[in-house]
């Protein structure tokens, strides 16, 4: 794609970078295949290509973003479905970060709309906010009908539907001694809404890890990822984020040795693994940025390289839902299947297994109506393949499934925990 930025506005390292991948675009439009929002929607502003060229107009001419651009970049789920099919390498990850941030700095949303950001990004990477909040829902959910009937008030509709009815148990973690695991030493990413929703999934790593005799630290002062407000736009809170958790890793690095840092979220795995380069033109965070980056792992990815024995054939099918973040932002798409049929399980692949579920952070709240499509359109593919449990390796994942199917939707390392030896997860006693 030709491109015609000035050198004045080429000196800005951003719009560089942009002008790079608008570049790699060669207009063929097979992104569009596979894109959800196209294949929901059909109108081409709501494709990779169409906010492409809304993206490149809007930086070659200086504008600010206006309402147009806004409602197709909003749309869309950064599920990056279109970079797995696009031939051309076009790294339309970064150009939808740098439009979202655009947007953040030059348009002014509607007042609801506004409101509504701000409280997610005030409530939900904090842990103690966002279990108050989901109290909070619990007993408001009898108004989400009411507040559906006003538009701009339907993602709080959402977020109540999508609050579970019940508060979830905190299992009691026994970790070992260092000293009697000498297989690794790894830390573990708490993570921020997880632990809150499903406490029961770094519950289950932590007895699988230490089981198989690799030590985990648990470095005080982490948090949030910041993957949630990032995808906001919200850059500055989300470098915060991301400076934080480097200083206290990069302590225990410093003092310890570390093997990876794994996570059990995808979402924020693939923004760790991005680190490195959010925070590129950061003299004081570059290089720790990088070193975190690349340290940074999946969980599926690390329980691979512990070669974990072959076990009999199990009277269970599951039906593996292979998260956006995880097979698109970070191209895992065998491995997590492979763990689970080396651990015993049946592993079926639902139909149109690359599209999102509508999850995507908090898309399933800001975008409730295309959300709800997509999610039927998961749960009708995952059903007709008659599991007896669904597996996924992402919270947003779970949650939104489980919020519209009957079967239960467990993470793939509580299963693996459970298969070597670890109790059954709570889920499948119901
Ligand atoms: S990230 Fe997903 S929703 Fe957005 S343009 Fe790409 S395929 Fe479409
Ligand atoms: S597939 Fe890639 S090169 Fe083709 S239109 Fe989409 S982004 Fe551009």
């Amino acid at each position: 794609m030709q491109t015609s930025f000035t050198p004045a506005q080429l000196s800005d390292p951003h719009v560089a970078e942009s002008e790079k991948i608008l570049r790699r675009c060669v207009h063929c439009g097979f992104c569009t295949a596979t894109c959800p929002t196209y294949v929901t929607l059909g109108n081409e502003l709501d494709s990779p290509r169409g906010r492409i060229y809304l993206i490149k107009d809007m930086l070659e001419n200086d504008r600010p973003a206006d309402r147009e651009v806004v409602t197709h970049i909003d749309r869309c789920l950064s599920c990056l479905a279109c970079t797995t099919t696009c031939p051309s390498g076009v790294d339309y990850m970064h150009l939808i970060d740098h439009a979202r941030v655009h947007i953040e700095q030059t348009y002014r949303r509607p007042l609801a709309d506004r409101l509504i950001r701000s409280l997610l990004a005030a409530v939900l990477p904090y842990p103690a906010r966002f279990r108050a909040a989901l109290a909070l829902a619990r007993v408001a959910r009898p108004l989400a009908p009411l507040l559906r009937r006003a538009a701009p008030l339907a993602p709080l509709a959402a977020m109540l539907d999508l609050a579970p009815r019940h508060a979830a148990k905190r299992p009691e973690r026994a970790v070992p001694p260092d000293s009697a695991l000498t297989r690794g030493r790894v830390i573990l990413l708490e993570g921020c809404a997880q632990p809150t929703l499903d406490p029961g999934i770094n519950a289950a790593t932590v007895r699988l890890l230490t089981r198989f005799g690799v030590a985990i630290a648990t470095p005080k002062g982490e948090g949030c990822c910041g993957a949630l407000v990032h995808h906001m736009g919200r850059e500055q809170q989300a470098l915060a984020f991301a400076r934080r958790n480097i200083d206290v890793w990069m302590r225990e690095i410093d003092a310890g040795g570390i093997d990876a840092i794994l996570i059990t979220a995808s979402g924020c795995g693939t923004t760790i693994k991005d680190y490195g380069h959010m925070l590129r033109l950061d003299p004081l965070y570059a290089e720790k940025a990088a070193k975190i980056s690349a340290l940074a792992q999946d969980i599926t990815e690390y329980l691979a390289t512990l070669h974990l024995e072959a076990l009999p054939k199990r009277d269970l099918v599951v039906a593996y839902h292979s998260a956006c973040s995880l097979q698109h932002g970070q191209k895992i798409t065998a491995l997590p299947k492979l763990l689970l049929k080396t651990a015993g399980f049946t592993v079926r692949d639902p139909a149109e297994g690359h599209l999102c579920c509508g999850s995507a952070g908090t898309y399933n709240i800001l975008q409730p109506d295309i959300s709800a499509t997509l999610r039927r359109r998961k749960v009708k593919n995952i059903e007709a393949t008659k599991p007896d449990v669904i597996a996924a390796g992402n919270i947003g994942c779970l949650t939104q499934i489980a919020s519209a199917t009957a079967i239960p939707i467990v993470h793939t390392v509580e299963l693996l925990d459970w298969a070597y030896g670890g109790p059954k997860p709570l889920k499948l006693n119901s």
